[in-house]
């Protein structure tokens, strides 16, 4: 059962009644929920009065900045100063989504290094950060949906808000891949039923989230799945990579590639999917699993990186052939990574 103690809400709403200056951190290379979290809870901020400054270390990706809320976000890649000063200024920090201070990519040594108080409200499994008060909830689905029970029990009244409902629901659905996987249950889908009753305008949440690619971006996925998919049957394992020159060759822009470590999974017998993405100076990694196997731990032991037991990423230092002979001898021990 997921009960959320008691104590949080007294401790959370206390230290936010004691600050004055508030900043809000998600994760490099934020995601839905990343940016559903933090928007929705700034969102509940200004209604009390105290909006807080919200930080992302790098770019949000474009099937995101419909939403309401974001275009206050300060970008720290581009904006490092700005960034700076309200951290060093902020009283109170706030991060979201993550679970380890690497996550905070360009600003992590300026929250480290900051005397204001800190909060972590998170969902990835055992969280390694230094906080006043840890909210970390590996049992739910989404840092969003978190978020919405905390406001919730904080001001029952707030949560029907529609900008609130709206960044909520986009973490809520984007972590669970439209309510299809990951730790979603009955009360995540009682949490929408209240956001649907109060107005959630659902389709065209799933239209500005879904339909607002351009067709490179269709012809990329087509290309990914045609030419770069390599399908391991003896290993239940796919995976897809993508070269640089792919990318250019597509005119790739940021979050083109969203979703596509999802496409090996639908082949039947593929427990493990992998996707990697050529960057400047290391192959970027995103891992998903069915069943047993922990890609968390997996991804935490041989590729520096970390996330859920059946979504996790990683980076690997070297070419991609290098990485992609890394990967394929770590398959050969399998089975005993699944036990
Ligand atoms: P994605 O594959 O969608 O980028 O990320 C899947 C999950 O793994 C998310 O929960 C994300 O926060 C986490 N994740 C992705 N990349 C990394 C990484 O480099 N390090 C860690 N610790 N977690 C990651
Ligand atoms: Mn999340």
């Amino acid at each position: 059962m997921r009960v959320i103690q008691v104590k949080y809400n007294k401790l959370l709403s206390d230290l936010i009644d004691r600050s004055n200056n508030i900043v809000l951190v998600c994760h490099h290379n934020p995601d839905g929920d990343a940016i559903g979290s933090m928007v929705g809870f700034n969102r509940y901020l200004e209604h009390l009065g105290k909006p807080a400054v919200m930080v992302s270390p790098n770019s949000i990706q474009d099937f995101l900045l419909w939403m309401k809320g974001t275009e206050s976000i300060i970008v720290s890649e581009k904006e490092p100063g700005k960034a700076v000063k309200h951290i060093r200024e902020a009283d109170l920090i706030i991060m979201l989504d993550f679970n380890s201070i690497d996550r905070s990519g360009n600003i992590k040594n300026h929250i480290r290094t900051s005397d204001a108080r800190k909060i972590l409200i998170d969902h990835h499994p055992d969280p390694d950060i230094d906080v006043d008060l840890l909210i970390s909830e590996p049992q739910f689905s989404s840092t969003a949906e978190l978020v919405f029970l905390l406001v919730n029990k904080m001001d029952d009244k707030f949560c029907i808000d529609k900008q609130f409902m709206e960044a909520v629901f986009v973490g809520m659905m984007t972590d669970t891949g439209n309510f299809s996987f990951g730790t979603f249950n009955g009360d995540t889908l009682r949490k929408v039923a209240v956001m649907l009753d109060n107005g959630l305008d659902k389709d065209s949440i799933v239209s500005n989230v879904y339909d607002n690619f351009l067709i490179n971006r269709l012809r990329l996925q087509g290309f990914a799945t045609y030419e770069r998919l390599v399908y391991l049957e003896e290993h239940s394992t796919a995976y897809i990579y993508l070269n640089r020159a792919d990318l250019q060759r597509f005119r790739h822009k940021v979050g083109d590639t969203e979703g596509f470590v999802n496409i090996p999974l639908s082949v039947k017998g593929i427990i493990l999917s992998a996707l990697f993405i050529e960057k400047e100076d290391h192959i970027k990694i995103s891992l998903r699993s069915k069943g047993d196997f922990n890609v968390n731990t997996f991804a935490a032991e041989y590729f520096d990186g970390g996330g859920h037991k059946n979504a996790a990423g990683g980076r690997y230092a070297g070419t991609m052939n290098e990485c992609l002979e890394y990967f394929e001898k770590l398959l050969g021990k399998l089975e005993e990574l699944k036990s």
